[in-house]
């Protein structure tokens, strides 16, 4: 069911202009996308929400704009060089290559999934069901949890250890078989490196070789002091990007969740040390809150705490979604010390350190990231705003429950037929609005296809104009979710719709 409901968002969001395979018409381009008339205005509006909340509703982030090819150096004192990898495995028989930590991943969710079926089996079997008494008896269930344990624990430890030929025992002794050709036929574990590299200049030589960058928050820690110094920045404060970044992804799939060229918005909070885990909990309950103002109902959001830290972070979390493919991360929120800034101390050799008047000491600040995928969050706010609707005379129709501040168009205006002077008094109204949101004018089809098309693409308003708009100046305005209609006089009507538009209105 939800798979369905996945696969017709996918193609509705083709049909309607939010987002195209890439270089379709060569039969696309592995997980690259590309963003339609209407993605990109949702698309953008996203962006400029979380940079309206970042840069502007917090007086101590300042925004900035790095290149998205850095020094390579940059990388080597990131540690992406070295350990930014996925261990991958080919089936020898179809050629495929997995992530061998994935397939284990999904091998112990379909354990999860059995366990789950034999449950609701017996729930529909017995009436009185007590679900802790069944679990903790039934035969069955005991052999799968057992199971699940087992193979568990082993992956957990062989991804401490980074131990690749464990990973691969694992899916041999899990008999794990290759989704297209059927076999077990395995090579080794590999690490891969998800950077993708290219070459700078004209000459090719080992030296040249610089990378696209693999996330964006590099660009701020290596321009921290420049940004400190020409804004005088005082800790705490923050430098805000949004950006295109790079991963060679190994499985890329779920449409836009996972892609090899994505955008990111991140965000580097820089403190003084000792007082980062108030700061942590501070973005943690803000980053939420920013979620929730878009009124996506709180139960599609949740925490996830890692309990495995990369060992420059002393604690880290993510906000996960959940997409119709189930909860997945949406957005991270890491606390990573000072790791980043010393790093690149140390490979640059350039002091980076802020000389904290109060304390009449210098220090390397210590960090509170948030970052967060643009395409996910659009991802995220398209799958939750899909909506299949019956209505009561029989008819159905799709709507995009978008808010208003993000959907493509704010508003469509209609003449109700295009004769009497109506097409001209609409194009008045329309000329009017579009100087301060952006809105459509139609006049073909009956005004109820009319609404049915904007109902698709997210238009949360429309207005039409009548015979009574010539008598009286009143139009009436369609609502798009609840499909009321409201009569209104012209200025009312464009002032709702500007004042309903304005992102302002999630603003505490
Ligand atoms: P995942 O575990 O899903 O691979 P990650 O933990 O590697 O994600 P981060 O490095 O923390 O992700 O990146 C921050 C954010 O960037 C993620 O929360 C996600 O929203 C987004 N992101 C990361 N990789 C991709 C991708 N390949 N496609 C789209 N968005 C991505």
């Amino acid at each position: 069911m939800q798979e369905e409901l996945f696969k017709n968002i996918i193609s509705h969001s083709k049909e309607y202009g939010f987002i195209f395979p890439g270089s379709e018409i060569y039969d696309g381009l592995g997980a690259v996308y590309d963003y339609g008339q209407n993605g990109v205005e949702l698309k953008n509006n996203l962006r400029q929400y979380w940079w309206v909340a970042m840069t502007r509703w917090h007086e101590n982030i300042a925004g900035i704009d790095a290149a998205i090819l850095m020094h390579p150096t940059t990388w080597k004192a990131s540690g992406h060089v070295d350990a930014f990898n996925d261990p991958l495995i080919d089936n020898k028989d179809s050629k495929k290559r997995y992530r061998a930590d994935v397939l284990i991943e999904e091998f112990l969710a379909g354990i999860e999934n059995k366990i789950e079926k034999e449950i609701e089996k017996s729930q529909k079997k017995f009436e009185n069901f007590n679900r802790e008494l069944f679990v903790s008896t039934n035969k069955r269930v005991l052999e799968l949890r057992e199971k699940h344990h087992a193979f568990h624990s082993r992956f957990k430890k062989a991804m401490e250890e980074n131990n690749l030929a464990e990973l691969r025992q694992i899916i041999v002794d899990a008999e794990i078989v290759c989704p297209i050709s059927g076999s077990r036929n395995w090579t080794e574990v590999r690490q891969f490196n998800l950077m993708f590299s290219t070459r700078l200049g004209s000459v090719s030589s080992e030296a040249d070789e610089i990378y696209l960058r693999p996330e964006t928050a590099q660009g701020i820690f290596v321009n921290f002091l420049n940004v400190q110094k020409s804004g005088r920045m005082k800790v705490p404060f923050g430098i805000a990007q949004t950006g295109k970044a790079f991963r060679n992804e190994i499985v890329a799939r779920q449409f836009i969740f996972r892609m090899r060229e994505f955008e990111q918005m991140e965000m580097q909070f820089f403190v003084r040390p000792g007082t980062e885990m108030e700061w942590y909990e501070y973005w943690k309950d803000n980053r939420l809150k920013w979620h929730l103002a878009m009124g996506i109902p709180a139960d599609h959001y949740r925490f996830h705490d890692h309990t495995k830290l990369a060992h420059y972070a002393n604690a880290a979390c993510d906000i996960e979604f959940r997409f119709p493919f189930g909860f997945k991360e949406l957005e991270g929120i890491h606390s990573r010390t000072d790791f980043d800034l010393s790093q690149h101390e140390k490979y640059s050799g350039k002091k980076l350190q802020y000389f904290d008047v109060e304390l009449n000491k210098s220090y390397v600040p210590y960090v509170i990231e948030t970052s967060v995928g643009l395409d996910r969050l659009f991802l995220a706010v398209l799958s939750a705003s899909y909506k299949e609707e019956k209505l009561e005379n029989n008819e159905e129709r799709v709507v995009l429950n978008i808010p208003a501040p993000l959907a493509p168009f704010k508003a469509a205006v209609f003449p109700l037929v295009k004769k009497d002077g109506l097409p001209e008094k609409a194009e008045k109204i329309f000329k009017r609005l579009r100087k301060y949101v952006r809105c459509d004018f139609e006049e073909k089809d009956t005004v109820g296809r009319r609404y049915r098309r904007h109902d698709a693409i997210g238009t949360p308003f429309c207005i039409t104009v009548d015979y009574d708009t010539m008598k009286d100046d009143t139009v009436t305005v369609r609502f798009r979710d609840t499909m009321e209609q409201k009569r209104m006089n012209i200025d009312e009507a464009v002032n709702f719709v500007i004042r309903e538009s304005d992102l302002v209105i999630w603003y505490d």
